[in-house]
């Protein structure tokens, strides 16, 4: 587990400045929630951490270790999307096991492991299954489960929970939450959804036109927002 470091991180597309100039900490073993509209930026961000965006300028550090240069498979991130991204022609026992083969770990390491995640996420009845015939729910449990499998350093979410109904969404995001707690990973969770980065998180960045905003715990941002942006899209008075 190790804290997340950005240092003066710029990213252009062409004249775009999707992330503009962020000089920010994710800290170690916590829940962050990187909170803003469409368009403001937040998976550009995560991007740049997962290593599969390279920014234009600046630096990024996993604890002690810069990894600016470093391809996503040297950082030890674990992502998830909003789509789960399962592979539809492997059981989830494979999907799940596929980071650790593209390790070439052993079979049976694999399988302990593969057991060991899926009792974690309550997915041990659906081993055998292919990802069409699951649930929303239980397929973004099996994207996370693949995520684990690693055992990341940091633990990656591009708005994980947008695809699923209300009520599974909020049965997935306690889930999460007491998962994140319990392996005590440096989650970055992204999501446009104010209350969603309310119960989620331990601290919440607040981005808009690819600048921080704000950084601080949901009461900070709730009641003491720092401009009038922050005051507008959180839904307090200033
Ligand atoms: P968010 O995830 O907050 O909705 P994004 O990080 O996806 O925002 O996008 C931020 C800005 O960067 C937007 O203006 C978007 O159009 C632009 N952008 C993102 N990815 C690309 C890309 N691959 N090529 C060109 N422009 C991009
Ligand atoms: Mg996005």
């Amino acid at each position: 587990m190790v804290e997340v470091r950005l240092e003066n991180v710029t990213k252009r597309f062409g004249r775009v400045v999707a992330v503009d100039n962020v000089t920010l900490e994710f800290p170690d073993g916590r829940f962050s929630a990187l909170l803003g509209p469409s368009g403001s930026g937040k998976s550009t961000l995560l991007y740049l951490i997962a290593g599969i965006y390279k920014p234009t300028s600046g630096r990024i550090f996993f604890g002690d270790r810069e990894v600016t240069n470093l391809p996503p498979k040297d950082r030890n991130v674990g992502l998830v999307f909003q789509n789960y991204a399962l592979y539809p022609h492997m059981k989830v026992y494979d999907n799940i096991a596929f980071p650790m083969r593209l390790r070439k770990l052993p079979e049976s390491k694999i399988d302990a492991k593969v057991q060991e995640v899926a009792r974690l996420l309550r997915i041990e009845e659906l081993l055998d299954r292919y990802p069409g015939q699951l649930s929303g729910g239980q397929q973004q449990r099996v994207a996370l489960a693949r995520a684990l499998v690693k055992e990341p350093d940091v633990l990656l979410l591009d708005e994980p929970l947008s695809n699923l109904d209300a009520l599974l969404r909020l049965t997935i995001r306690a889930e999460l939450k007491k998962l994140q707690r319990r392996l005590e990973i440096t989650a970055i969770h992204v999501t446009h959804d104010q209350a969603e980065a309310m119960s989620i998180a331990d601290v919440i960045v607040v981005i808009d036109r690819g600048r921080v905003q704000q950084v601080g715990s949901p009461d900070d941002v709730y009641n003491r927002p720092r401009n009038l942006f922050v005051a507008g899209f959180i839904g307090s008075p200033p």
